[in-house]
């Protein structure tokens, strides 16, 4: 197996601003994958010492992981100074300056004209997509070499190790690496984390929690000479995780919330209709992402104006004046109403306030109320996410709504 080593990059980390958590994670994770972690160093956002920790690092190590010092501003060099060192130019990279755009479109901002450096990458890297944030990462090699760069913020890392940087390694393994994705939803990454704290201390498979797009999710990985051996041993970890977490679990290796609400609806035959106020018909687009989606969607009212609300929904008037649009009332009432309208099963509705600015009452940004409205009755919740982040807040909201309804398919409530 090849060496490795990580180089954790910032000032404030030589400085103890900041814990160096990950190169914690990136310690830990290597050596669950099998990988000889031969030397850790901190360095500065210098060019000159930078350089030199990369020189010193390719003498000795076939794997150099980077963290940190890919943001758009000048002390942000990483990158920069790997290329360097690997004599390689920096091209425009279309897909990431485009993804990049689209990230602050969707949050109603012009993207400042030096975060396009971090669309600037080797012509023949690897790029490691962000999710979480705006610069990708990279692997790329030289001379048999490798560079791995990451982003230094942890929920921009952590995901992006396991998205990108884990299939990159996959190639220097004699043996197979196979992940299987626990996905929870409702309880945070924390509180996960202890109710399987044993579990993530496992060797062969590891468990590894982390948090995404206001889910938690544990990775089992297992390394074996074969799939099916690898899947043999994970399969009673992760029947024991199962076991532990119950109902928070929407599903095992899929790939998002709305897909379980999807197969439990057919299951159930049922269908589900929707009334968006805040997510703007972001559920509806989730649920018709899903083929064959239209056996179990009947429809999708989204309703900004109260006039809508009160015509098309029967959201009583003088609710809309007394309790604001943002309200328990009118949730419940919204979701009452597209049950009617459509004769669907199920009926679920937001409204709440995505930001970055608050209605015309005081309410915070971030607040909301989600509708359900069924055979038995009608049900509301509120969320504060606490962020003033529109893109995040209305995902969230979907989510959380997407989440009701698959409680509720689950017998929960059903009464
Ligand atoms: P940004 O785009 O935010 O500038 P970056 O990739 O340039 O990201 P840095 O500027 O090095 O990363 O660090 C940004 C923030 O990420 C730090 O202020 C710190 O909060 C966190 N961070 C960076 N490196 C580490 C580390 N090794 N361990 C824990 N947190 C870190
Ligand atoms: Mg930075």
């Amino acid at each position: 197996m090849k060496t490795c080593e990580i180089i954790s990059v910032g000032t404030e980390l030589l400085l103890g601003d900041i814990l160096n958590t990950d190169a914690q994670f990136l310690a830990q994770e290597l050596a669950r994958l099998g990988f000889s972690v031969m030397h850790q160093s901190v360095v500065g956002d210098n060019h000159d010492r930078l350089l030199a920790s990369l020189n010193h690092a390719a003498q000795r190590s076939d794997i150099i992981i980077l963290s940190g010092g890919l943001g758009p501003t000048p002390d942000d060099i990483t990158k920069e100074v790997a290329c360097e060192f690997f004599s390689k130019e920096l091209v425009l990279h279309k897909e990431s300056l485009e993804r990049m755009t689209k990230y602050f479109t969707n949050k109603g901002l012009e993207m400042p004209e030096s975060n396009k450096k971090q669309a600037m990458l080797p012509a023949d890297c690897v790029v490691f997509e962000n999710n979480n944030g705006t610069a990708p990462g990279l692997g790329m090699e030289k001379d048999g070499k490798h560079i791995l760069l990451l982003p230094g913020p942890p929920r921009e890392l952590k995901p992006m190790f396991f998205e990108s940087a884990v299939p990159y390694l996959k190639r220097f393994s004699d043996k197979i690496i196979i992940s299987h994705n626990v996905r929870t939803f409702g309880i945070g990454e924390s509180a996960m984390s202890q109710l399987v704290e044993d579990l993530l201390e496992s060797e062969n498979p590891t468990v590894a929690p982390y948090a995404k797009d206001g889910e938690a999710l544990l990775r089992v990985t297992a390394m074996a000479d074969n799939e099916s051996e690898a899947d043999r041993l994970c399969a009673p970890v992760i029947e024991e995780i199962t076991n532990r977490l119950g109902d928070y679990i929407y599903g095992i290796d899929l790939t998002c919330i709305e897909e379980a609400v999807v197969a439990l609806l057919k299951e159930k035959g049922m269908k589900l209709a929707t009334a968006e106020s805040c997510t703007g018909g972001l559920i509806g687009k989730r649920i018709t992402n899903i083929s064959g989606a239209s056996s179990v969607f009947d429809c999708g009212i989204i309703s900004y104006s109260n006039e809508i609300k009160h015509k098309i929904l029967g959201v009583s008037e003088d609710d809309l004046k007394k309790y604001g649009a943002v309200s328990e009332q009118v949730a419940k009432q919204m979701a009452q109403g597209v049950l009617k309208l459509s004769g669907a099963d199920v009926a679920v509705s937001v409204t709440g306030i995505a930001g970055p600015n608050s209605d015309v009452t005081d309410k915070p940004v971030g607040l909301s109320y989600i509708g359900l409205a069924h055979k038995n009755g009608v049900e509301v919740k509120k969320l504060m996410t606490g962020r003033n982040d529109r893109d995040y807040n209305r995902y969230v909201n979907a989510s959380n709504a997407l989440n009701m309804v698959r409680m509720y398919l689950r017998g929960e409530n059903n009464g």
